[in-house]
């Protein structure tokens, strides 16, 4: 059985169940495996024909061992989470020039990346809970596609009370609305007005929460942000997925292009590359918040204040990932970790020696979009191919054209939302708003009833205890 330690290396060894339903560890720190399990290029060879949900058994398999969840229940949780996509292969794979290849991760039911581990994550939180006759709050701050995958995943579960915060004006309409018009008892929207750094406000307005002995305690809070260790490893499975539909033989290496915020889709894609995938290069892409091109440039991993951009869903400050990521790259070194931590809080940032850059940086390129990039690329891709990207598609493919020539063997550009979630800009880009950039849920959300509170970031540390206490006591 594989134990999961917490990245800060104090807080007690657990099992795979304990490390989902905390989330966070006791110390602060993220839960992380004892070891990577290792795949063969036979195993390779033999999940080759295989549809999304057989691999995504297959591999989820190496890491949820019988005693955790029977095979059996596994196969179940994971048909039931994919069935909710509307594309009959899952995860499709458009075709552009130059053997670049867009991976569309948006066919779940709130047309984000974010349902393709989230469905899943959720689905085995409530297994887990009804097996052990619990309930639990997840507390989930959004950019904008988390909130409504995590949403969406709740409805129906009795198991979960889910509580969505967002900030005002920093998610388009489309997102919000895919959270306040969802009427089920046991989910709840929460706008936070005046935000200055975004979501990540939100996250520590939860680490406050969660920090809050009593309140947690009472309210069983728990997690499925991107700290929750089942999301990271669900999301190693589209690199399989990608890596089988693309390499001519297996052994072949096949490149990666990521748009990151808060590293949790790059840091599935090097755990996979550990776990014996042939990936060849990693390209981190970005928007003009330079907190991971920074760090993997120079080695220096610093707080910034965020900018607005287009591609909003990685506005993002404190990519969290990144700190798993430092764990593996780092040998594991608990210690050093925690005191890079500590520098980093108290400081705002902390400076990595030359060769522990060289071990975090290493396999990885790094390329910055800027908004005007977004726009060029979203037309350039519409009028050549007729392919309509949303900004977060279009960063990654801007950067996979950006190393083309310099990198050898398939490029796949992970697309992580459908353009209709964006339409503002898509508007801008190509000066229309054809049929590929709207979605039947988004019209009907459109003039849906709407239920939420909303806070004000002066008063919300006060404001959203109270309004759960309440809101908890009335319901269970
Ligand atoms: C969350 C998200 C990302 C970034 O993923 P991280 O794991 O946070 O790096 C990229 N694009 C979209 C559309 C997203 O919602």
């Amino acid at each position: 059985m594989t134990l999961y330690h917490s990245t800060l290396g104090q807080a007690p060894a657990v099992d795979f169940e304990t490390a989902v339903l905390n989330g966070l560890a006791p110390d602060g720190g993220m839960y992380v495996p004892a070891e990577f399990p290792q795949v063969t290029h036979q195993q390779l060879e033999d999940w080759k024909e295989l549809s999304y949900p057989e691999l995504a058994h297959k591999v989820l398999s190496l890491f949820i061992d019988e005693t955790a969840v029977p095979s059996a229940d596994l196969k179940t949780l994971i048909n039931a989470s994919f069935s909710t996509f509307s594309h009959p292969e899952v995860i499709p794979h458009q075709p552009l020039t130059d053997d670049c290849y867009v991976q569309e991760l948006f066919h779940g039911p709130t047309l984000s990346f974010k349902d393709v581990a989230m469905g899943f994550v959720v689905n085995l939180f409530d297994y887990f809970l009804r097996r052990r006759g619990e309930r639990r709050t997840l507390m989930v701050a959004t950019s904008g596609d988390t909130g409504p995958a995590a949403a969406y995943a709740s409805i129906g579960k009795t198991s979960l009370s889910t509580w969505l915060f967002f900030p005002t004006g920093l998610i388009t309409d489309e997102q919000a609305r895919q959270m306040t018009t969802i009427m089920v008892p046991n989910v709840h929207s929460v706008a936070i007005d005046n935000c200055r750094n975004g979501s990540d406000d939100l996250d520590t307005l939860i680490g406050h929460c969660f920090a809050d002995d009593a309140f947690r305690e009472e309210m069983n809070l728990s997690s499925v942000n991107s700290i929750n260790w089942a999301r990271v490893m669900t999301q190693t499975v589209h690199y399989f997925y990608g890596y089988l539909r693309h390499a001519k033989q297996v052994g072949n290496l096949v490149n990666f292009a990521v748009p990151c915020g808060a590293f949790g889709n790059m840091c599935a894609g090097s755990m996979a590359s550990q776990m014996g995938l042939p990936v060849g290069e990693m390209i981190v892409a970005t928007n003009t918040n330079l907190v991971l091109s920074q760090a993997l440039e120079t080695g220096v991993f610093a707080k910034i204040d965020i900018k607005n951009t287009f591609a909003s869903a990685i506005d993002i400050s404190i990519p969290m990932n990144f700190w798993r990521h430092l764990y593996f790259s780092l040998d594991g070194d608990a210690d050093r970790i925690r005191a890079a931590w500590e520098t980093y809080e108290l400081k705002g940032e902390v400076r990595f020696s030359p060769a522990e850059h060289a071990a975090f940086s290493n396999g990885f390129r790094t390329y910055t979009v800027s908004d005007e990039e977004i726009l060029a690329t979203t037309r350039s891709l519409w009028q050549q191919e007729s392919y309509l990207l949303d900004p977060h598609g279009a960063v990654a493919v801007a950067a996979a054209r950006h190393y083309r020539a310099q990198i050898s063997g398939p490029i796949v550009c992970l697309a992580t939302a459908h353009p209709s979630k964006f339409p503002e800009t898509i508007r801008l880009a190509i000066g229309e708003l054809p049929a590929q950039g709207c979605h039947d849920s988004l019209e009907a959300a459109r003039s849906a009833g709407e239920r939420k509170y909303i806070f004000d970031f002066a008063n919300m540390q006060q404001e959203v205890p109270r309004v759960m206490r309440t809101v908890m006591t009335n319901q269970f």
